[in-house]
């Protein structure tokens, strides 16, 4: 009758990123695949025992990963595209890491300014890199045919699950499941839609439950996240074909049905009574599903409450959360809950007690994957054998709740008064895109077809030494800022001596652009180890919104000024936008995003204003990660581009008119914002097009967006230098399809990842082809 913990998946990295550089040593030849593999059975061995010790009885195994466990689920079904040249078989590591990151002919795996990656060479290409659902950690998409065969072809979960028994762990198997695997697949095939292959696809997985039957397993978890999104009637009904399939090829496994990153809503009926032994609930995104959840399962089914967040990295309320509890384990009986995180601990940082350098004010109201499974297992404690078995542990929690309510640290009257007092005019700029335009134009003198930059100059070794030095105390702060001069001098003289138009400063002095603008702002924290993975081997470390944001001082104007004293061109003021500093941070869990959103919002227009002021004439608010703040429900769209689009315009719309405003996104999908990218209403917006030869400018025509664009032309993700030729070939198209008033000339993105050869010679190239164009206009 006791209430049981599980974990849906822990960490792949290690506490150390031991993965990381197992994995970079590998690739870079230093290490062979067996050496690898040893890191990579020592990672799983810890973190099964870690989980163990700390009382999990429901310990995951398969969540481990090489690379990205979508892949994995490709390889172990056979879904290998033709491309590879597989001809069955186990697939060796090189195999994997080819679909993973391509191959040979110099393949590069090459990161732009944000972070994506992309890749590139002669060799063979990797399969397609997206994000998992709405988090910064990215998949590998499985690529499948009208033809398709499957076929088991790795024992992986298998192996998994005798690798842990032999080490006294006895595991929960995860799978992600064939519904949401088929929903993730791409083809190239017409008409086709990859969910037509279950049938195909489940005698696969019921040979993988029967072989985990055999090995001994208990319960497997069945993870379908696609049941948060939007299914149809058909689709629903695949899922209880598919479920119905499974139970009967392996009638002695338990599944646990696992969703998770929002609520079931019209799914939940049809999840609840599919042929399973369990029913997971993100309750952290969720929690209102709880009732109908409670309501509508079967008696015998057991809920796994997902009811510590395992998306964000504060300390839960234990009291409070018991008090929900109690009543239902006392309606269902302890043996039918699992306590468990939301989701897989994937996405936290993996141990708090590594963070020795971090404000304890802040620290105390922090629990991080190691500290979430120990809420849970004081939790089931405390429903098990009573509260007064873990009273202090209770206490604490309960003490450092209270604590973040009330900490001035968080809680700024200024900020709430401020905030209070926005009016929706703040939010609009002095008058409509036409008039404004006159005035820049006027104002700023420039030539038809303008060039410009996205913000970045190459982050070369050197920059990167500078900086780690300075942040180690070697370089002071005198000389560094003495080198960043150099070379943000030697960037605007290069760029004046090329002829670029409208010139930047390089953000030599940004380590990463939400990073630079957090560390500056009241309200955010950094970690030291707080990694989590976004892809592969690559890391980042989110910083932590904790508190009301506030800008104690200027963030950016120095190095504009310094920019704009070298030159009489116009130096960009370059700012992040107030949606993607909130997208890529950690945010705060007691407070709307909407709310947090527009307090950096008030922030960044207040360096706006002291830009403008500063005579910046055209400042840009890179809105990076806009798109990817879309809501993973459709019909939730509508609310978070209302709010997203708002907070860019309180930031933006405070200058005057002849401030020219300009915005960036680095991406290329624009059908679903096209109406909101509208509603932003800034006069210039880049976006990247070099790799859609400007077919994406059909958005922008059909809308007939009135303002001005530059459509990247050429990809910074590649070395390769345009030819003057391919660049005049693409402001040809893009002029086919908006006028030619409309449009600058620039890059894809920012240049950081670049090195300076191949920078100048394709900004060269970028400027020689903005003027030949210009001569036909
Ligand atoms: N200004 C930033 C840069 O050039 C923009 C990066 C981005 O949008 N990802 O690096
Ligand atoms: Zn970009």
């Amino acid at each position: 009758m006791t209430v049981t913990v599980a974990t849906l998946g822990f960490p792949r990295i290690g506490p150390h990123r031991e993965l990381k550089f197992a994995l970079e040593n590998h690739w870079a030849g230093k290490t062979n695949a067996q050496a690898l593999l040893a890191t990579a059975a020592a990672l799983r061995a810890g973190a099964w025992t870690r989980q163990a010790a700390l009382g999990v009885v429901h310990v995951p195994s398969n969540d481990f990963s090489l690379y990205d466990h979508v892949l994995d689920t490709s390889v172990m079904v056979g879904a290998i595209p033709a491309i590879y040249g597989w001809t069955g078989g186990p697939i060796d590591t090189a195999g994997y890491f080819t679909m993973a990151r391509g191959a040979q002919g110099g393949a590069t795996e090459a990161a732009c300014a944000h972070g994506h990656t992309h890749h590139q060479g002669s060799g063979l290409p990797a399969l397609e890199m997206t994000k998992w659902f709405d988090t910064n950690y990215h998949y590998l998409a499985p690529e499948v045919s009208r033809d398709q065969a499957f076929a088991l072809t790795s024992t992986k979960p298998i192996d998994e699950f005798l690798e842990a028994r032999a080490l006294g762990v006895h595991t929960r198997p995860v799978l992600l499941g064939p519904v949401t695997f088929l929903k993730l697949a791409k083809t190239r095939d017409e008409d086709f839609s990859p969910l037509s292959l279950l049938s195909a696809l489940v005698p696969v997985y019921a040979e993988i439950l029967v072989r985990l039957q055999q090995a001994g397993a208990d319960w497997v978890q069945m993870d379908e996240p696609y049941l948060a999104l939007d299914l149809t009637d058909f689709e629903r009904g695949e899922l209880r074909r598919a479920y119905g399939a499974l139970t009967h090829a392996a009638p002695g496994l338990r599944l646990m049905l696992t969703s998770y990153f929002g609520a079931y809503g019209d799914n939940l009926a049809t999840a609840v009574n599919l042929p399973v032994d369990g029913v997971h609930v993100d309750l952290a995104r969720a929690p209102e599903e709880l009732d109908a959840v409670l309501a509508l399962a079967p008696e015998s089914l057991v809920l796994s409450l997902g009811v510590i967040d395992g998306r964000n990295v504060w300390r839960a309320d234990l009291p409070a959360l018991l008090d929900r509890l109690d009543p239902i384990v006392s309606r269902r009986g302890g043996d039918r809950v699992i306590l468990a995180p939301s989701c897989s601990l994937l996405h936290a940082p993996i141990d708090l007690d590594l963070e020795t350098a971090i404000d304890p004010e802040v620290r105390q109201w922090l629990a991080f994957g190691v500290q979430k499974i120990e809420e849970l297992v004081v939790l089931a404690t405390a429903l098990n054998r009573g509260r007064a078995a873990v009273a202090s542990q209770l206490a604490a929690s309960a003490e450092a709740a209270k604590a973040r309510r009330a900490s001035p640290r968080i809680h700024d009257a200024a900020v709430a008064a401020r905030l209070a007092a926005t009016t929706p005019d703040m939010a609009r700029r002095r008058s409509p895109f036409g008039r404004r335009q006159a005035v820049q134009i006027a104002r700023l003198d420039l030539p038809a077809f303008p060039t410009t930059t996205i913000g970045s100059f190459p982050q070369t070794e050197a920059v990167r030494q500078a900086r780690s030095a300075h942040g180690k105390g070697q370089l002071s702060d005198v000389d560094y800022t003495a080198f960043l001069r150099a070379e943000t001098a030697r960037t605007v003289a290069w760029q004046a001596e090329i002829g670029l138009d409208v010139l930047v400063h390089g953000e030599f002095e940004r380590n990463d652009m939400v990073q630079y603008f957090g560390e500056q702002l009241s309200g955010f924290a950094f970690t030291r180890h707080g990694w989590v993975q976004s892809y592969g081997s690559r890391c980042v470390r989110p910083p932590i919104l904790f508190g009301d944001v506030s800008r104690p001082a200027p963030m950016t104007v120095d190095w504009w000024a310094y920019a704009q004293s070298l030159t009489n061109r116009p130096v960009k003021g370059m700012l992040t936008g107030p949606v993607t500093i909130l997208n890529w941070s950690f945010v705060r869990d007691d407070l709307p995003r909407s709310v947090a959103c527009r307090q950096i919002a008030l922030a960044i227009r207040d360096e706006v204003a002291d830009l403008e002021a500063a005579g910046a004439k055209v400042i840009q608010i890179d809105e990076a990660a806009l798109r990817e703040g879309l809501p993973l429900r459709r019909g939730d769209w509508a609310a978070y581009l209302d709010w997203a689009v708002d907070c860019f315009r309180l930031a933006a719309s405070g200058v005057a008119d002849h401030t020219q405003i300009h915005t960036h996104m680095c991406y290329s999908e624009f059908n679903d914002i096209i109406a909101a990218i509208g509603a932003m209403d800034a006069d210039v917006i880049s976006i990247e097009t070099a790799r859609s030869k400007m077919e994406l400018l059909d958005a922008f025509e059909a809308y007939a967006y009135p303002a001005q664009i530059g459509p990247g032309v050429y990809d910074i993700h590649s070395p390769r230098v345009p030819a003057v030729g391919e660049i005049t070939g693409l402001l040809k198209a893009a002029e086919a399809r908006l006028s030619a008033g409309q449009l600058w000339v620039n890059p894809d993105c920012g240049l950081k990842t670049r090195q300076w050869p191949e920078t100048q010679a394709a900004l060269a190239n970028m400027v020689e082809a903005a003027r030949i164009v210009r001569r036909s206009v």
